[in-house]
């Protein structure tokens, strides 16, 4: 289907809003999305959902209830029993995962509009990287749906053995706000391939881009009841999916307190789970680096998507002898930053998601100023607004709240250090282990690092990439698991072995 808008009306800002309210909303259909059909919801409550920007409500949206929870995970176990997706040829799985991604591209503005207005997060980002990167993970995993292999091993006894890879079942799949179209992309596409059905849980503050994906998905072709795409709240609707005795896995991208309550919860049936969770990466910067480039890489570290992003560089390590000539321009970027209207290409920062993360963030802001922290640029909010000022702080010790919690906002805190020792030993003194980056011209100061630390990703001379190619995820309070790349579609299989 070809609905997108006219390619003429990129980057004005006015034209993309009146499409999003005349035309792309008032077609948007918000109830959930099972065994195919889009249904009334079980419950007829509605919440209003907001643009972060505009601080004005984009839609009244119907939430569903536990029972369309219920519903949802019956039609997804229903639709595995019957194993026309499991079962099914790998040509299939991969012809509809390929149809997914390609109207994905095909609907990129309108997609791009969506997020945009819904998460206050950047349309440059969302149309330059978010979309397009979520239909490459579709059509990457679609070429992964021929390895659900049998096997034959060696065996000791001259039996013949064989390990039979399948898919594990029902996956439940729950999405945070900060990238719901990437993230759904990062779960659903490996699970799918692997042939797997799917119950998406969307975050109740950006749900908007899961009902266009269920539209998009519906046209792809899955069978009903393989992709089920619900909004709701968390502790209810979630609560109720994570615990449902026919969920055989739960991959949950979130906060750690939330993966601890799930962890909790799930523990009557033991679904398999994958957990993406938070950090307080570290991003070092030697005196052998490239100065001027690590401290524009800073800037992207820290406040990219505002700071709402799990692999932020929020705690900036500089040796003593670069740290001025690092600060000021960092200082000088930082300034320069300009914030608005996340519809305008030209703008750098967007808003907070709503005023309780304002808040929050300026909590940890007040809290380390009271205890000794100096700002060197921002430390607070806008009032009357959703924005959250950026923020340079120094004198940050390493046992402030701001230093060892995720504040998830645009705030760095910048340490000095003397030698290797104290900067490997002090940036990985954290519970977190998400990512990293490292500044220097030496490869041996690098692989020293490599076994030093413990983080899911080390970024070298570099900061923020990711590639379909190449697992992520955490260690410690950043969670365990592996989303993208093989290891991503490996999580979506279990084996059985065959003694013939
Ligand atoms: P959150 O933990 O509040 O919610 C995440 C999802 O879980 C939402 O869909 C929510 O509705 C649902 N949920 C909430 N309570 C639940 C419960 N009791 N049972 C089941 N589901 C429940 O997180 P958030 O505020 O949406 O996202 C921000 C967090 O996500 C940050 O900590 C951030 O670092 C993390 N994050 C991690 C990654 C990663 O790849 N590691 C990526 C993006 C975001």
């Amino acid at each position: 289907m070809e609905r997108d808008l006219d390619m003429n009306t990129i980057g004005r800002p006015e034209q993309l809003r009146q499409h999003l309210s005349q035309t792309l909303l008032p077609t948007l259909d918000l109830r959930p999305f099972i065994d195919g059909e889009f249904c009334d919801p079980l419950a007829r409550e509605f919440v209003t959902i907001r643009d972060p920007y505009l601080m004005a409500p984009l839609v009244e949206m119907p939430m569903p209830s536990v029972d369309d929870a219920d519903a949802a995970v019956i039609a997804a176990h229903r639709a595995h029993t019957k194993g026309h997706w499991r079962l099914s040829r790998p040509r299939e799985r991969a012809d509809c995962l390929y149809k997914l991604a390609t109207l994905i591209e095909a609907n990129l503005e309108e997609l791009s509009v969506l997020e945009t207005s819904d998460t206050g997060r950047l349309i440059a980002g969302v149309r330059g990287w978010e979309v397009p990167h979520a239909a490459e993970v579709y059509r990457y995993y679609a070429g992964y749906a021929d390895r659900v292999m049998r096997q034959t091993v060696p065996s000791t006894s001259g039996t013949r053995i064989e390990v039979m890879r399948e898919p594990v079942g029902v996956c439940v799949l729950l999405i945070p706000w900060n990238f719901p179209f990437a993230c759904m992309a990062w779960k659903m596409a490996p699970a799918l391939a692997a042939g797997c059905t799917v119950v998406v849980k969307s975050p109740e503050r950006a749900p908007l881009s899961a009902q266009y994906l269920a539209r998009l998905a519906r046209e792809s072709g899955f069978p009903a009841g393989v992709v089920n795409i619900i909004a709701g709240t968390g502790p209810e609707v979630g609560g109720r999916l994570v615990r449902h005795p026919l969920v055989n896995k739960i991959s949950f991208t979130g906060s750690p307190a939330t993966a601890q309550e799930i962890v909790r919860a799930s523990a009557s049936h033991f679904p398999q789970l994958t957990l993406e969770l938070g950090g307080k990466s570290p991003n070092l910067i030697f005196p052998d680096a490239n100065i001027e480039k690590a401290a524009e890489s800073a800037v992207d570290a820290i406040f990219g998507v505002a700071g709402q992003n799990c692999c932020a560089g929020s705690r900036t390590f500089v040796h003593a002898s670069i740290v001025d000539e690092f600060l000021q321009i960092l200082i000088e970027r930082t300034h320069a930053r300009k914030l608005g209207d996340p519809m305008d290409e030209a703008t750098d920062q967007g808003p907070q998601i709503d005023q309780n993360h304002v808040d929050r963030i300026d909590s940890y802001v007040t809290d380390a100023l009271g205890k000794g922290a100096e700002c060197h640029v921002g430390g607070k909010s806008r009032s009357g607004t959703l924005f959250y000022e950026p923020t340079i702080l120094g004198k940050v010790t390493d046992t402030m709240r701001l230093a060892r919690e995720e504040v998830f906002g645009p705030v760095g805190a910048v340490y000095t250090f003397e030698s290797e020792e104290e900067a490997f030993c002090r940036a990985c003194d954290t519970e977190y282990g998400l990512a990293a980056g490292i500044w220097t011209a030496d490869r041996d100061r690098v692989e020293r690092f490599l076994a030093f630390s413990h983080v899911g990703t080390c970024w070298v001379n570099a900061y923020n990439q990711v590639d379909v190619n190449a697992p992520w995820g955490g260690t410690g309070l950043s969670g365990y698991g592996r989303e993208l790349g093989e290891r991503g579609f490996e999580e979506c299989l279990q084996t059985r072995s065959i003694f013939w």
